[in-house]
């Protein structure tokens, strides 16, 4: 229900004298308004829709748009986005998932996309161990190369991001929590990463925050079955965590199983200020100043 019927409704029932049901976080006449910190624009899902996507994200009170590069292509299609509509801003990488299709050296060609005054972060970059060759077919020896090849290229890229002062946007799945955190820790404090789509129990949170980087939650915290990312973001004090779609991929409640869009950042956004038991207003201000932190070119 759209905010201007919610008061409608709250200002009609008290003249009625019926009770109405209200979010415990909802303020009548205040604004709140969110970022999705980590999305993919550039996925042929949006791409007949571009235009309408934005706005709508605009009128649910989603004034900025984090789009986030997969390869050196993908990260050049955001930085066009980023070039062709004022919400959006762009991080460029390599993805995880990726890596075997990745030059032996990302560098320079990184380096140079760095320098776009819109590009706020690398990444997405990381680890995964979720999607190994030997789940699908293929030989431990494959996996071996895989993993050896997401390492290195996640290793270029924390020296990009250092070289260029920028912080790091951190896919972690599978068993491979503690090889992420190995291969950051030389860079850090200096370079932080945001832990996206964080799915983790609460101590591992802590892990992060040790390491002077933050988390970041999706639609999954809408999920019927997601109790520990729950427990996780309760866990998390304010300033350490954003909030994001990651779409096209999870949408939330009640967009569940369906195409995921920035706007849907709205549900999201109630959701997390449930946990946290706060306004949408003080959820607003902490995940924006989060992200305008983080993303130090983000304004
Ligand atoms: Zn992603």
């Amino acid at each position: 229900m759209p905010r201007r019927a919610l008061v409608g409704l709250a200002r009609h029932s008290l003249f009625l004298g019926l009770a109405v049901y209200l979010p415990a976080s909802y303020r009548p006449g205040m604004s709140a308004v969110f970022y999705d910190t980590h999305a993919h624009l550039d996925y042929p899902d949006f791409a007949a829709e571009l235009p309408e996507i934005v706005q709508r994200a605009a009128t649910a009170g989603i004034e900025r748009l984090v789009t986030i590069g997969t390869d050196l292509e993908s990260s050049r299609k955001a930085i066009a986005l980023a070039e062709r509509f004022p919400a959006v801003y762009a991080v460029v990488g390599w993805h995880p998932n990726d890596a075997l299709a990745a030059p032996d050296d990302i560098r320079p060609e990184l380096h140079e996309l760095a320098k776009h005054p819109k590009v706020v972060a690398i990444g997405e970059t990381g680890l995964d161990y979720y999607r190994l060759p030997s789940a699908n077919c293929g030989s431990i020896a494959e996996d071996e190369v895989l993993k050896k090849k997401q390492a290195e290229i996640f290793k270029q890229q924390l020296q990009v991001a250092d070289e260029a002062g920028l912080n790091v946007v951190i896919h972690t799945r599978g068993d491979c929590f503690e090889q992420t955190l190995e291969i950051m820790q030389p860079f850090t404090p200096k370079v932080r990463g945001v832990f996206h789509c964080f799915v983790n129990e609460p101590a591992y949170m802590q892990r992060v925050l040790a390491m002077n980087s933050i988390v970041s939650f999706t639609g999954i915290l809408t999920f019927k079955n997601a109790q520990t990312v729950r427990d996780t973001l309760a866990a998390t004090p304010m300033g350490s965590f954003m909030l994001e779609t990651d779409s096209p991929f999870l949408a939330p409640v009640p967009y569940r199983g369906k195409r995921c869009e920035p706007a849907y950042v709205k549900e999201i956004s109630e959701a997390a200020a449930q946990v946290k038991n706060c306004s949408l207003e003080e959820l607003s201000a902490a995940t924006c100043k989060t992200a305008k932190t983080f993303f130090c070119r983000l304004n």
